[in-house]
């Protein structure tokens, strides 16, 4: 997992960059597990990052955008791969009009965008309302739930090229889907513009409360999770599937198929990211085996054998 030493020197030189070195992802994840990456970089502005991602293209050394973590898997063993995080450099968010168009930075976090569109009276966004992670996070994954999703409110979205361009995405270039934007091959989002609608802020919190309040009730909040594990196949629900072949509350290790919601896995101390895939290996054969269903992942992993 050591950084080439070459590589190293250069990372450490980069005017606008911060980077640490040798850390636990772990500590990056809400799932709370995750090994090594030999290093962190924190570009503090566009061209920090501009350089930082052609000093890692140069070396033919690969990278990618560390969000809040809240949507990863990451191997024990770490990754080869060195992480970059926006959330120091690119966190800024205005309203670039009036009507409702609000521009956010890709680093920020998604209940500080929720609030600033609640301050705004910006009606179209609680459907984020509990979901965490980042705004870079969340048009990456085309976040939502049944009450709208990214794709609904998002009108263009500024992404950094590998060849360094910086290109304005919009109308028929923004690929959504279930849960996935597609972007050009290693494409960075750096920010986003949103079109939401004026409305009265006693509505909009009213909504807020009332999507946090079922989240409350159905999902298991207090412990460490990446959300739902699997995507729900069509017409049905990944949850419902689980739990009909009777996993629902089962452990390995620390690891455990939520008891109150059986598409979230649930870290309950030390799990470990092996055991969390041998739950998820269970549940794809059962389901398949039961109900010649194909579960697919919804939470991206992370690692060597995986695609970083
Ligand atoms: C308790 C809980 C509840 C959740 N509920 C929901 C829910 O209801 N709906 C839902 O959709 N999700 C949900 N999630 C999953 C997760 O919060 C979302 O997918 C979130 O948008 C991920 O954002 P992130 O910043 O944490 O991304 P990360 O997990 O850090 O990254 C996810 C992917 O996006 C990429 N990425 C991140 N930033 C950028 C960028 N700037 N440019 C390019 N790629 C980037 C990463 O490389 C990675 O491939 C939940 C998670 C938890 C823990």
């Amino acid at each position: 997992m050591t950084l080439d030493p070459e590589l190293k020197k250069q990372l450490q030189h980069l005017d606008g960059v911060e980077a640490d070195w040798d850390i636990m992802l772990a500590g990056h994840t809400s799932l709370r597990v995750g090994g090594p990456v030999s290093c962190l970089l924190r570009p503090l502005n566009l061209a920090g990052l501009q350089t930082a991602v052609q000093v890692l293209n140069q070396n033919r050394h690969p990278f990618f955008i560390l969000g809040r973590g809240t949507n990863l898997l990451v191997q024990d063993e770490g990754t080869r791969a060195v992480a970059i995080s926006l959330e120091k450099g690119f966190s800024q968010v205005e309203c670039i009009d009036p009507s409702g168009r609000v521009k956010a930075g890709a680093g920020l976090r998604l209940n500080r965008l929720l609030r600033f569109c609640l301050q705004q009276g910006f009606s179209g966004l609680e459907f984020i309302a509990g979901i965490p992670g980042s705004v870079g996070g969340a048009m990456r994954m085309n976040a939502g739930t049944h009450a709208g999703e990214m794709a609904d409110v998002c009108d263009a979205v500024y992404v950094l090229l590998a060849n360094g361009n910086i290109e304005k995405l919009m109308g028929a270039k923004l690929r959504f889907s279930y849960r996935r934007l597609e972007l050009p091959p290693a494409a960075v989002v750096l920010e986003v513009e949103l079109l939401l609608t004026p409305s009265s802020r006693d509505e909009i919190r009213r909504r807020i409360r009332s999507l946090l309040k079922v989240r409350q009730e159905k999902q298991p909040w207090q412990l460490p999770s990446a959300g739902s594990v699997f995507k729900n196949p069509p017409g049905d629900f990944a949850g419902r599937l689980i739990e009909a072949v009777g996993l629902k509350g089962v452990r390995i290790g620390d690891a455990q198929i939520s008891p109150k919601h059986a598409n979230f896995i649930v870290n309950r101390g030390q799990a470990r990211a092996s055991d969390i895939h041998a739950l998820i290996q269970l549940a794809q054969e059962k389901v398949s085996q039961e109900f010649g269903v194909q579960l697919e992942l919804e939470i991206e992993l992370v690692g060597n054998h995986h695609n970083s």
